[in-house]
């Protein structure tokens, strides 16, 4: 049985902060169990959610408290700590800096590592992908601690532990694998892939104030006093989407690919929830982005075909549009599926569905969040996408 600590808390104040965090290492195993994670002599390195540059304790990026806390606790362990992201759109330094990150990493020594800066590597016994150009902070670092946070998000339905490492690969990388890989259960696989090449140890998941709707970056910040952390990113994952409304984890695709490839655990029966149970905790009216429903055909092939008639299309709400083309730059398929054409004075994106790969990097990325998700048909008949 993989160990997953759920605990509640509905605060952001450091200190109370770091007593939750220590009591769920406690349950952990405690002391003998943090020196394990964190050998003596370990180069860590902490990767928060620094999606984009917003104001402190937006729930878009990792909360400056929670970074705070976990220093706190992983500084006793190691004096070599770094911390770094490779946001889509903006520069993860500066996105640090107006999140608070940066002033609470220099008070205690955390130094930023610039994920510019690649490494060209192999992965042994990958499940897709063996070649890979990868930031090197956290590829040569001993020990890789992921903080995101719990968000919706319309390609990959949620993201938490195992898709914020998507992180480690620099800026323009991204798009590419977007490109190579538009299917999400190979996307998955890539993401499954990437957290093995970088050897990810842990993940500690900021529930306190999540985000649903129109995530990851445009949605509406809701409660759920939650922190859930453990080993198996993607057991914790598996905790997240249930105390989000998924009951059933394998309707969500990267946790499906966990289990066919055996990567983690995700089944509730494979995984022991320790501190509170997931009912306790669970919100049943939080906004999902995606409806995972029952298509469930035997054939993977017919699955797939399903999966990529009823995903839904991304469209633009004029009024908020401020016509930057921010959408069109960082489109991976750019420049065949996004036109603007003029609407009440102004331009505004046309897609070109036929093209488009449903990445919905231009709705993670608008920065008015001017473009939302529209359901087909065909996915309300299916109850999916
Ligand atoms: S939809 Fe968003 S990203 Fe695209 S032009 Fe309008 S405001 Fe910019
Ligand atoms: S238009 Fe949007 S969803 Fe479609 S391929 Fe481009 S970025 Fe992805």
């Amino acid at each position: 049985m993989e160990k997953v600590c759920l605990l509640r808390h509905d605060s952001y104040d450091v200190d109370s902060l770091e007593r939750k965090l220590r009591e769920g290492f406690e349950m952990l195993g405690g002391e003998a169990y943090l020196r394990k994670l964190i050998p003596a002599g370990s180069r860590v390195l902490l990767k928060p959610n620094l999606l984009s540059m917003v104001e402190k304790g937006s729930p878009v990026i990792t909360h400056y408290a929670m970074f705070e806390a976990v220093i706190r606790i992983v500084s006793e362990y190691s004096d070599d700590i770094s911390f770094g992201d490779s946001p889509g759109s903006s520069d993860a330094r500066k996105a640090a800096e107006k999140g608070g990150l940066i002033e609470v990493a220099d008070r205690y020594g955390v130094k930023f590592a610039d994920f510019r800066d690649e490494v060209h590597v192999e992965l042994d016994d990958p499940i897709m992908f063996r070649y890979w150009d990868v930031a090197r902070a956290p590829y040569e670092a001993d020990v890789v601690i992921s903080l995101p946070k719990l968000k919706t998000h319309a390609m990959m339905y949620y993201t938490g532990a195992v898709k914020n490492q998507f992180g480690c690969l620099y800026g323009s990388q991204k798009a590419v694998w977007h490109t190579k890989q538009p299917d999400p259960m190979n996307f998955a696989k890539m993401l499954l892939d990437l957290n093995s090449l970088v050897g990810t140890s842990f993940a500690i998941l900021d529930g306190i104030v999540a985000m649903e709707g129109n995530g990851p970056r445009n949605g509406t910040p809701k409660r759920l006093d939650s922190i859930i952390m453990g080993e198996d990113l993607a057991a914790v994952d598996s905790v997240a989407v249930r105390l989000i409304g998924y009951d059933k984890v394998l309707h969500v695709p990267f946790l499906k690919a966990v289990r066919e490839t055996g990567w983690g655990k995700v089944m509730p029966e494979d995984i022991e929830v320790l501190g509170e149970t997931i009912d306790s905790l669970k919100c049943d009216d939080f906004k999902l982005s995606r409806s995972a429903g029952a298509v469930n055909f035997l054939s993977p092939k017919l699955n797939n075909l399903i999966g990529s008639l009823t995903a839904p299309d991304p469209v633009v709400i004029d009024e908020k549009c401020i016509s930057c083309r921010m959408c069109d730059e960082v489109c991976p398929r750019r420049p065949d599926v996004i036109t603007f054409v003029e609407r009440n004075g102004k331009k505004v994106p046309k897609w070109d569905y036929s093209k488009c790969i449903r990445c919905f990097c231009c709705q993670e990325l608008c920065p008015k969040g001017a473009i939302v998700t529209r359901r087909k048909l065909i996915g309300k008949l299916f109850r999916v996408g």
